[in-house]
């Protein structure tokens, strides 16, 4: 898969705001900083997500429309120690309906930090995707600022805490690696969502 249109749809805060269209939707999310903003950008090959910008404002659901026949949603990143104790509970609970109920939603990329490892609000995420019964794309980011050594571990590290079939893949958007393996991830989990409807 190549991106090779794309459309900013909307942010939405309530669920009544996604789109009302029937395409799936494959989501984005990590916390605060993973560089998922730079991560989007990369993969859009131009600067619709904003990088860098004041950590934890944006908390709305960000869409885009790719290639006429998906979406890619940007999650609120999570776990910014600024926001207040009532603020991180609501973005919880709208993360979690969203996870828990959106039966367009194909699969989650959930993003985290090579040199930092699982977090515990990387850990939330995981129990919220637990939950629901959806194994995530986990992906690594910014593995340009590791060795090989860390690097190896690392991988190990996450895939063996989450239990993960294969370990999770390492991008970096300044080396460049991973993009090709990263949209075919998204095709993948498009493929199982497809096959899905089908047989229902
Ligand atoms: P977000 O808060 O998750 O959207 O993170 P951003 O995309 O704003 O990125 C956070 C910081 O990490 C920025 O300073 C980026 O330049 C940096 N960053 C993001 N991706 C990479 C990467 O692959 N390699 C390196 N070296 N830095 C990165």
């Amino acid at each position: 898969m190549e991106i090779t249109e794309l459309t900013f749809r909307g942010s939405a805060f309530r669920p009544e705001e996604r789109p009302a269209d029937r395409l799936p939707q494959v989501a984005v999310a990590g916390r605060s900083n993973v560089g998922k903003s730079s991560l989007l950008n990369w993969l859009f090959r131009r600067s619709l997500a904003r990088v860098a910008k004041a950590p934890g404002k944006t908390r709305s659901l960000n869409f885009y429309l790719v290639n006429r026949s998906f979406y890619l949603v940007d999650l609120p990143g999570y776990g910014y120690a600024a926001v207040s104790a009532q603020l991180k509970e609501e973005w919880g609970e709208a993360l979690a309906e969203y996870i828990g109920t959106e039966e367009r939603l194909a699969g989650v990329v959930a993003l985290v930090d090579i040199r930092q490892g699982l977090t515990d609000r990387d850990r939330e995420l995981q129990r919220l995707l637990a939950v629901a019964d959806r194994t995530p794309l986990v992906v690594l980011t910014k593995a340009d600022k590791v060795g090989r050594g860390p690097r190896t571990a690392a991988c190990l590290s996450v895939q063996r805490e989450l239990g993960l079939a294969t370990p999770p893949l390492a991008v970096s958007v300044r080396s460049g690696e991973g993009r090709r393996e990263l949209l075919k991830g998204i095709d993948a989990m498009l493929s199982s969502w497809r096959e899905r409807q089908r047989s229902e």
